[in-house]
């Protein structure tokens, strides 16, 4: 990865060797040669292929085009060989069981790899990133992902522990359950055979009190989607400032009961898990459990920085420019460590939620 002071230094010394070379010539350019390499673009890499929301094809699109319509990233895609699109795509419009793979024809990838269609879980031996070329990665994996080589494991921790950049969305944190470093970079997960009783949960209480408790044997939970209202719990965060206290999100699934080594974790936002609200349809007896639970949160994971979002169920989900606005931002925090995208004048307040309708372009 490029270091920001690399990159800092690097960008100073082409403006010097510029400004000098135009101050032969003419200033206008020279302004112009300055203006353009101060704007060189952060490097992500979303990476994708295997999950149980089978929506995914799409929502990866749109999460690089909300990115590059900042006009601040460049956006790649590393996708596995052997895709999986899981059983959550009921609700995509215009698509069913049969027909759910065309998302992947639809919403294709320039990448000019084969990319094989598969209805169960296989490894990609060849999945293998380099990790190091970009400011910060984008997981968009979900459950049942296949588990990495041990190499490909040890070069992310590595670019992990060296200052790199992660963001974790919505099922990203069911995915490898069994990974110890993996689990330490997310702070808390769900599902994905994580162990019952291993970990810590977080949560605030009525009074706004954070807490964490020893996990009980309870699993992660949601309840039917629904639009809910987040709450900030720090303000002053780089990718909270200027929000509003609490905003309403569009519809979506409000995970509770997330758990894990919850090490270094900043809790950004939270949503209130409503006891009968948020019990599980098709199995009513499992409750929802009664506490604000941590939906946005921050990590360091030795140099690194991570974004989590357990935002982003479906595709309407991403619409919510709640979503939009705090998943930039929380980018641009965990390539940099500054946020400068505005608020925008459509971002939602408590009574009323709001998206923007998206269409590939
Ligand atoms: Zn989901």
């Amino acid at each position: 990865m490029l270091s920001m002071s690399i990159r800092l230094y690097i960008v100073s010394l082409f403006c010097v060797i510029t400004l000098s070379n135009c101050q032969n010539k003419n200033n206008t350019s020279s302004v112009k040669d300055e203006a353009s390499i101060v704007k060189e673009k952060l490097k992500a890499l979303i990476i994708d292929g295997q999950n149980n929301h089978g929506v995914w094809p799409k929502t990866t699109m749109m999460m690089k085009s909300y990115l590059e319509e900042t006009t601040l990233f460049e956006v790649a895609v590393y996708r596995t060989k052997y895709t999986y699109q899981g059983p959550h795509h009921g609700e995509v419009d215009g698509y069913n069981h049969d027909s759910i793979k065309r998302l992947l024809e639809n919403y294709k990838l320039e990448d000019y790899k084969v990319h094989i269609p598969s209805d169960s879980i296989i490894a990609d031996p060849d999945f293998h990133p380099d990790f190091s070329k970009y400011d910060v990665v984008i997981s968009n994996f979900g459950m049942d992902s296949s588990d990495w080589t041990t190499e490909v494991k040890a070069s992310f921790e590595d670019y992990m522990q060296n200052g790199g950049g992660l963001v974790v969305v919505h099922a990203a944190n069911n995915s490898f359950g069994n990974w110890d470093a993996f689990n330490e970079m997310i702070g808390v997960g769900g599902w994905g055979h994580r162990d019952l009783n291993k970990g810590k949960r977080i949560y605030y209480d009525g009074s706004g009190k954070g807490l964490i408790i020893p996990a009980n044997g309870e699993e992660t939970s949601h309840g039917p989607e629904t639009e809910f209202v987040l709450t900030s719990r720090a303000p002053e965060h780089p990718i909270m400032k200027g929000l509003p206290r609490e905003w309403k999100h569009t519809k979506d699934e409000l995970y509770d009961r997330l758990r894990g080594p919850a090490k270094n974790v900043t809790v950004l936002a939270t949503s209130f898990s409503d006891i009968e609200g948020n019990a599980q349809p098709w199995a009513p007896e499992n409750k929802g459990s009664g506490k604000h639970e941590p939906l946005l949160m921050t990590i360091d994971y030795g140099k690194g920085r991570i974004f989590h979002t357990a935002l982003g169920h479906m595709d309407y989900s991403m619409e919510s420019v709640g979503f939009i606005v705090t998943f930039t931002r929380g980018s641009q925090w965990a390539a940099t460590g500054n946020v400068s995208i505005k608020v925008p004048t459509d971002f939602p307040n408590k009574e009323t939620s709001s998206k923007r309708a998206w269409r590939l372009k």
